[in-house]
């Protein structure tokens, strides 16, 4: 039956694509070795560089998250290296798993899933290995499974503190245009990123930001690799070509989406997800329910992991959700499997759609039986009412 009105998809990613983007797309596919693309693929790849925040150097693949995952490792590491990684939740497990498949020697600091990544424990195991071992330090910088932020300055930092070469590598696959990231300021070496969250595209783009140290590394590391070769990019990228066929109709999306990011001004895009954060962690609160994240000033402004009551599933929640107020929630993944639901307030979002999937979430916890105070949206209504939306001058 058809079903009135847009449907809210309110998991962490893909986000909602705005019309803008969606308009942008549906143009015919051009030839991607003809002269009119040049230009498409110079501004998908300069504007990139703008909201990593590097002047270093920028790889776009056709590809899901996973690709630009596999391509960071394959272009920087040989085959049996150590790599330093860090338990924050699902995603950096896979991340883990990848690394162990394709050859690599990854070292897992295991994490509790409740907040980020700890700088000291990764200080003091790079101390450990006087001999240099470890070729690189992996973090998830916004951890989509958990709702946890990673302090990425001070892993460089703790790297440095600990006098260790190892690259640092960074996904920030829902971390990027939605939470503070500086690649070149916080000596990031490799960022890893995707099309379908903070930037509001469909799936189907994926990103490396590696640095000239990175880039160098590349040219002497032995791991196998064909598609993800960043040396096969360096020359078509140079005119703004790719090696092969680039996903054009993204690109088109892409260019709107950087347009978009900066007409707002990425710092006000920032803490626009910081407030909705806030504001549904508060109503979270008020409901008498707990954050998955227990580590304060880590919270994500991307998404809350929300705990279920003992007793009570998760997924059972979701699926009356959706079929009652058409609003897709984020499920737990792996270890929280059916004891944790997701709600993303990422991408083109702003205070009311926050309050009316808060409403959903609330009015679906009634349905389900779901044990929770009544009224704790008025926690977040609250948090909008008495904090500026961000106003910050644009770039
Ligand atoms: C979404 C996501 C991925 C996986 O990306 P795909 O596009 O699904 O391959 C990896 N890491 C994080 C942190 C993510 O949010």
């Amino acid at each position: 039956m058809r079903k009135a009105g847009r449907h809210f998809l309110q998991i962490p990613g893909p986000s909602a694509v705005p019309d803008r983007i969606l308009r942008a797309i549906s143009m015919q596919t051009i030839d991607h070795r003809g002269p009119d693309f040049a230009e498409v693929g110079q501004k998908s790849l300069a504007g990139m560089k703008s909201i990593f925040k590097t002047e270093q150097n920028v790889f776009i693949f056709p590809s899901s998250g996973t690709g630009a995952w596999e391509a960071a490792l394959v272009n920087t590491t040989s085959p049996g290296d150590k790599v330093l990684m860090y338990e924050t939740g699902h995603f950096a497990t896979l991340w883990q798993k990848m690394a162990k498949k394709i050859g690599l020697n990854p070292e897992f600091i295991e994490g509790d899933w409740r907040g980020g990544a700890d700088p000291q424990a990764i200080e003091d195991r790079l101390r450990a290995d006087t001999t240099h071992e470890i070729k690189a330090v992996c973090v998830v910088h916004n951890e989509t499974s958990t709702g946890s932020v990673s302090p990425i300055a001070e892993v460089r930092k703790a790297i440095d503190a600990a006098g260790h070469p190892a690259l640092l590598m960074v996904d920030s696959i829902s971390g990027l245009a939605s939470v503070d990231f500086r690649f070149d300021e916080w000596g990031v070496d490799v960022c890893v990123s995707g099309s379908q969250k903070g930037l509001m595209l469909p799936p189907g783009l994926s990103f490396n930001a590696a640095s000239d140290r990175a880039l160098e590394v590349s040219k002497t590391a032995t791991m196998q690799r064909s598609y993800w070769d960043w040396q096969d990019m360096l020359g078509p990228n140079s005119t703004g070509y790719f090696p092969y066929t680039p996903g054009t109709n993204l690109l088109y999306g892409l260019n709107e989406a950087i347009d978009m990011l900066h007409e707002e001004g990425l710092e006000n895009v920032f803490e626009r997800h910081q407030r909705h954060g806030r504001a549904t962690r508060a109503t979270v609160r008020a409901w008498g329910l707990e954050v998955l994240c227990a580590q304060q000033g880590q919270e994500s402004g991307v998404l809350t992991a929300v705990m279920m009551p003992e007793g009570h599933s998760a997924d059972a929640f979701r699926a009356t959700t959706l079929e009652h107020y058409d609003i897709s929630l984020g499920n737990g993944l792996s270890k929280v499997a059916d004891k944790v639901f997701r709600i993303g307030h990422l991408g083109d979002f702003n205070d009311l759609m926050l309050m009316a999937t808060l409403s959903g979430v609330e009015m679906g916890l009634a349905k389900a039986g779901v044990p929770h105070n009544e009224g704790g949206i008025m926690a977040a209504m609250e948090h909008l009412k008495t904090t500026e939306a961000p106003r910050l001058a644009a770039e």
